[in-house]
C-alpha cells in the first residue's frame, strides 16, 4: 500500500489539487488548511465540518503528520528542551523559551550539521539528513505551548541555508493566510554564511536573518568555522550591502565570544570595520556554554560589556544574549542528538 501523505508542510494548492483528485470540492481544502494550520487537529476524525464519507476517505489517503515529542527536559530557568522525531525516523531538539512577554522556539533544519563549527556539539555529531518542511513545522504543532509561541528562530540543529526549499516552505506555511498568518518580522534563520543560499533567502523570503560571524578575522574564523574555506565571510558581506535592513527586515550577526580567542580590542575594531559599510544592522554577543573536551572558553562579563559598548559608540547596535537552559544542554551550542 502506498505512503499516507502528511497534511503538515502542504500547501493549500496542494491541498486542491488532492481533494479535487479525490472527488471532494474545492472548498474542502480550505476545511483541511484551517483544521491543520489554525487549529492544531489531531486527526482528522476530529475534522467535524467535514461529511464522515470525506474523513473516512481522506484518512485513507494521507495522515496530519504531527509526532508527539519523545523526551522533555526542562531547566531551572523555565527553557523546555524537546526531542521530536523525524518522518525519516531520526530526532532533532527544540528549545522553547518563555520569556514575561513572548515565547521563542528555536527549531531544527537538519539532523546533525556538515558545516562543523568546532565549538558546537552539533558540529560535533556530523550530518545524518536533511528535516522535511513536515519534520520543521512538527517542531511547531506539536509543541506543548505552541498557542504560546511569538517568535521562531532557526538556530537549532543543521545549517538552514543548507536545507534552504523545506526551510522556505515551512516559513510560507506559517505566514499564509490560511495558516497562522505569522509576521515574518517574528522568524529569524540563522546561517554560517552559504553565500548564494543566503542570496536566494534574501530574494525569496521577507523573515530575518542572522549570520553566525564569531569573528572578523578571515584565518581565525575558518579556524573555528571551515565553512568559512568554502564560504568566506568578506564575499558575503559585499553581497549583503547590497540590500537595505532595517527593523522591518533585520540582519544580525551572531558573535559567541571567546576568552583570549575573538574577545580582544583588535577584535572589536575589526568588526566595526567590517560591519560599516551595513547600515542598520545589529550584533548580539553570545555567552559561550563550555562543551566536553573542548579547549574553548566563554569570555568574562567585563569583556563582553567592553565589546558592546564599543560596538555601540560607532553605531552598532548591539546586545549581549541572556544565557537560557545551559543546565539542560539546551543553550546555543549545547544541541546534540547523536545518542538519542
Ligand atoms: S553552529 Fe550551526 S552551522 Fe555550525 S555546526 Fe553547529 S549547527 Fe552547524
Amino acid at each position: 500500500m502506498a505512503e499516507k501523505r502528511a497534511l503538515l508542510g502542504m500547501t493549500l494548492q496542494e491541498m486542491e489539487q488532492m481533494v479535487i483528485s479525490l472527488g471532494m470540492p474545492r472548498f474542502t481544502a480550505k476545511q483541511l488548511a484551517q483544521w491543520v494550520y489554525q487549529k492544531n487537529a489531531d486527526s482528522i476524525e476530529a475534522m467535524t465540518n467535514l461529511s464522515q464519507k470525506n474523513r473516512a476517505l481522506l484518512s485513507e489517503q494521507c495522515v496530519i503528520g504531527k509526532m508527539r515529542h519523545t523526551e522533555r527536559l526542562e531547566s531551572v530557568d523555565g527553557t523546555v528542551k524537546y526531542l521530536f522525531p523525524t518522518a525519516g525516523g531520526e530526532s532533532v531538539e527544540a528549545v522553547f523559551i518563555p520569556e514575561a512577554d513572548r515565547g521563542t522556539l528555536c527549531v531544527s533544519s537538519q539532523v546533525g550539521c556538515r558545516m562543523g563549527c568546532r565549538f558546537c556539539m552539533t558540529g560535533r555529531q556530523g550530518f545524518q539528513g536533511n528535516c522535511s518542511a513536515t519534520d520543521i513545522l512538527n517542531q511547531i504543532y506539536a509543541l506543548p505551548e505552541w498557542e504560546h509561541l511569538t517568535n521562531i528562530v532557526f538556530m537549532g540543529q543543521g545549517e538552514p541555508m543548507d536545507n534552504l526549499g523545506a526551510v522556505l516552505r515551512a516559513t510560507e506555511l506559517l505566514m499564509a493566510p490560511y495558516s497562522l498568518g505569522w509576521s515574518p518580522r517574528r522568524i529569524t534563520v540563522s546561517t554560517v554564511g552559504i553565500r548564494g543560499a543566503v542570496e536566494e533567502f534574501i530574494l525569496k523570503s521577507p523573515c530575518h536573518l542572522a549570520v553566525s560571524l564569531h569573528n572578523a578575522f578571515p584565518q581565525q574564523r575558518q579556524e573555528m568555522m571551515p565553512a568559512e574555506n568554502a564560504y568566506g565571510m568578506e564575499d558575503l558581506l559585499r553581497m549583503l550591502a547590497k540590500y537595505d535592513w532595517n527593523r522591518q527586515r533585520r540582519l544580525s550577526f551572531e558573535y559567541i565570544v571567546f576568552r583570549g580567542l575573538n574577545d580582544s580590542p583588535r577584535h572589536t575594531k575589526e568588526l566595526v570595520r567590517l560591519l560599516s559599510p551595513l547600515r542598520g544592522v545589529r550584533v548580539n554577543l553570545i555567552r559561550f556554554h563550555t562543551i566536553p573536551d573542548s579547549p574553548y572558553e566563554g569570555a568574562p562579563e567585563e569583556r563582553m560589556i567592553q565589546m558592546r559598548d564599543f560596538l555601540s559608540l560607532h553605531g552598532i547596535t548591539c546586545t549581549i544574549r541572556a544565557s537560557r537552559g545551559e543546565d539542560i544542554f539546551a543553550a546555543c551550542g549545547l544541541l546534540n542528538t547523536k545518542f538519542h
